[in-house]
């Protein structure tokens, strides 16, 4: 009986009627590179950034940062490594970011509206990235995004970021892919414009079931009312899914719906381009790929 892995490395995630899918990985640290390559993903789909920040007694620093992102590029040799901007608040708390408590914290001031409001944080965070893109293949993700405005503002900042590192005489990469993810109902709602202005989406289903159904992720006791598999929240990735590929623009499912094999053929069938799910479902998930029509 031979392994998964010795049955599906380097294969091909295609159906049988030729549809082809990237599959990625999601990571949260480092070391979990070492799985993502033992795994045979095409590459990270999601690299939560928030580790940098958690693991940290102050602000890690723009060399601490540069470090790590120019570590992940090197380690993935030129695949894909998509890094999410820092989305601290909500569940995930910092205490030297000095943060207020909070009524409603999953509708608080989290994730983008930190950085919009706190550039000199965001800036740095940036100035790594674009460091780190002379190293590999990086693409930069958003989180929580709910407006085209949103963007324009990031793009903005990114422009400063990259003027400065060329009066410096930094290295970068000028194209580097930038996403937003789809993980808000007001995102899905306005897909189509934000479509315009970036180079891929990526769906949070953790999020995007959280804020659709009005329910708790974190709750243990809405756990039975907490449904992905809800139409409504099938219907936001549909629409998100029509209105990247009306503008040319690719999207993938980062969130642990992506995973659910029981929906790969929906999936599939809606033109999701890329699924990212944790190192260990690759290659079961490549299975189930190949076993579609
Ligand atoms: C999501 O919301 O689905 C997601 C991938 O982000 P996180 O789980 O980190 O909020
Ligand atoms: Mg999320």
């Amino acid at each position: 009986q031979k392994t998964l892995l010795e049955q599906l490395k380097g294969k091909e995630n295609i159906t049988k009627s030729g549809q082809k899918v990237m599959v990625y990985a999601n990571i949260g640290n480092l070391s979990d590179v070492g799985a993502v390559l033992k795994n045979d993903a095409g590459g990270i789909g999601l690299f939560r950034s928030e580790f940098l920040y958690l693991e940290s007694e102050t602000f890690p620093t723009e060399e601490e940062q540069f470090k790590v992102y120019k570590q992940v590029a090197e380690n993935m040799a030129g695949k894909r490594v998509i890094i999410r901007t820092l989305d601290i608040g909500a569940d995930k708390q910092v205490d030297y970011f000095g943060l207020d408590k909070e009524e409603n914290p999953a509708l608080g001031y989290r994730a983008i509206r930190i950085c919009l409001t706190r550039q000199e944080i965001f800036k740095t965070q940036l100035r790594a990235l674009y460091r780190a893109s002379a190293y590999g293949q990086i693409a930069i993700m958003f989180p929580m995004i709910i407006s085209v405005d949103e963007v324009k503002q990031i793009k903005k900042i990114i422009e400063e970021v990259k003027q400065e590192l060329r009066e410096e005489g930094i290295d970068f990469r000028e194209n580097v892919e930038l996403g937003v993810m789809i993980e808000t109902p007001a995102a899905v709602m306005v897909s189509r414009d934000l479509a315009k202005e970036v180079d891929f989406f990526s769906v949070g289903t953790n999020d995007l079931t959280q804020y659709t159904l009005a329910i708790d992720r974190q709750n243990q006791k809405l756990e039975p009312f907490y449904d992905s598999h809800h139409p409504a929240v099938l219907s936001m990735i549909r629409m998100a899914a029509e209105n990247a590929h009306a503008e040319g623009k690719w999207i993938g499912i980062c969130g642990e719906l992506g995973a659910d094999l029981s929906l790969t053929e929906t999936f599939l069938e809606m033109g999701i381009d890329e699924l990212s799910v944790a190192p260990g479902m690759i290659l079961p998930l490549r299975k189930r790929i190949r076993e579609a029509d």
